[in-house]
């Protein structure tokens, strides 16, 4: 199956202006000024000179197979549909536990992952939870990274929160160096994604780890770095010193109300206090549950993230926040995929065919393609989910 796109104005997320870009069953195979194809053969052939042309989003953190109950277990919040994240124009999703990792399992989140990869979604998981010492599939961290597909690296791991089990900068040093030579002998990166809560410790366990051990800072990929300004500036400082660090997109509006930033708003800031733009990402948190507690950490609230909420702030950032585009897209396509190490979020020749095109002005997405399968057709969802 050939598609050609014509003419569209393209965000690698670098802008490459406007080409014409061939797609060949689920790759790119070319992006030229212009390319002229035998007329006999059957080639879909698609006017995008209205349209950017842009990567599928690359989400860092999404919760595929459900998560918390952190108000009881009537509030055990519900799995990802596929569609759910189609509709936001995500392509490909890395998928963790996270506070409940005791009736949620390993087992049940690889099977979501293969479920949505049947259904077209390129979808990776991290082993372990919040919680340390890491559980895992198999016998080690090392056994699920180097013979787990799926599973390219470790996480959320919680520091600085009162649900996590306050590892020690030793305990994290030994889960960073294993998910890393596991990461060296598969090809995979092991990153380490680190729930940040809100607590006073901030980023200090993860600089100690690379003050007293040889791994490295940005083994290490914190999130939730825009709960509140004082762990934002510890964020920038992470970042400055090699770090990558993580917005999440999903929110409430008492989270907002009480400190936190929007991650959108996050970004700008970085970027106007001198981060270098390949150091920023965002992810939705999706299907997370989204406690509200008080300053006593007592429960008030309860509300779930969504998948959504990712294309929403990537748009924030440029519209409202007057991020430039191609830096607002990088940092939902080509930076997370980069930190996970993961060959997505662009575009180019030999690169898996996840694009999306989408309207100029409103950022409405048009089309949609997820390995060479169209998914999004003139607005429409036309790929459907087993059971939606
Ligand atoms: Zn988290």
């Amino acid at each position: 199956m050939l598609t050609l796109l014509k003419g569209a104005c393209v965000f690698a997320p670098t802008p490459l202006g406007h080409k014409d870009v061939l797609l060949a069953g689920e790759k790119i195979i070319a992006i030229e000024d212009t390319i002229a194809l035998d007329s006999s053969l059957s080639i879909d052939i698609v006017d995008a000179t209205q349209y950017y042309l842009i990567p599928g989003l690359v989400d860092s953190l999404v919760h595929i197979s459900g998560g918390g109950g952190e108000a009881g277990f009537a509030s055990r919040t519900p799995q990802m549909n596929v569609t759910d994240a189609f509709r936001a124009g995500i392509t490909t999703v890395v998928g963790a536990l996270g506070t409940d990792d005791v009736s949620r399992t390993h087992s049940d989140l690889l099977a979501k992952a293969k479920g949505l990869r049947e259904e077209g979604l390129n979808a990776f998981i991290h082993t372990g939870s919040y919680h340390v010492p890491i559980k895992t599939l198999g016998e080690s961290i090392s056994h699920d990274i180097l013979f787990l597909h799926e599973c390219i690296g470790v996480g959320e791991v919680a520091i600085a929160d009162h649900r996590g089990r306050q590892p020690t900068a030793v305990e994290l040093a030994k889960i960073a160096a294993e998910a890393r030579t596991a990461g060296i002998l598969s090809k995979k990166q092991g990153t380490v994604s680190i729930h940040v809560g809100t607590g006073k410790q901030k980023l200090d366990l993860l600089f100690e780890v690379a003050r007293s051990s040889d791994i490295p800072l940005d083994q290490f990929y914190p999130t939730h770095m825009n709960r509140n300004s004082d762990l934002l500036m510890a964020g920038i400082e992470f970042a400055k010193a090699g770090g990558v660090i993580d917005f999440t997109a999903s929110t409430t509006q008492y989270d907002l109300a009480n400190g936190e930033l929007a991650a959108a708003e996050a970004l700008a800031y970085c970027l106007e206090h001198g981060v270098d733009a390949t150091r920023l990402t965002m992810s939705s948190d999706g299907h997370a549950s989204l406690p509200i507690y008080d300053k006593h950490n007592r429960l008030i609230g309860f509300e779930v993230g969504s998948e959504q909420a990712l294309y929403d702030a990537f748009k924030q950032a440029v519209l409202e926040f007057q991020v430039p585009f191609d830096k607002a897209l990088a940092s939902v396509t080509r930076n997370p995929a980069q930190v996970l190490g993961l060959h997505k979020g662009i575009l180019a020749p030999g690169c898996d065919a996840d694009c999306l095109l989408i309207d100029r002005e409103s950022f409405e997405i048009v089309d949609m393609w997820c390995l060479g399968k169209r998914i999004i057709k003139n607005k429409n969802l036309i790929a459907k989910g087993f059971f939606a």
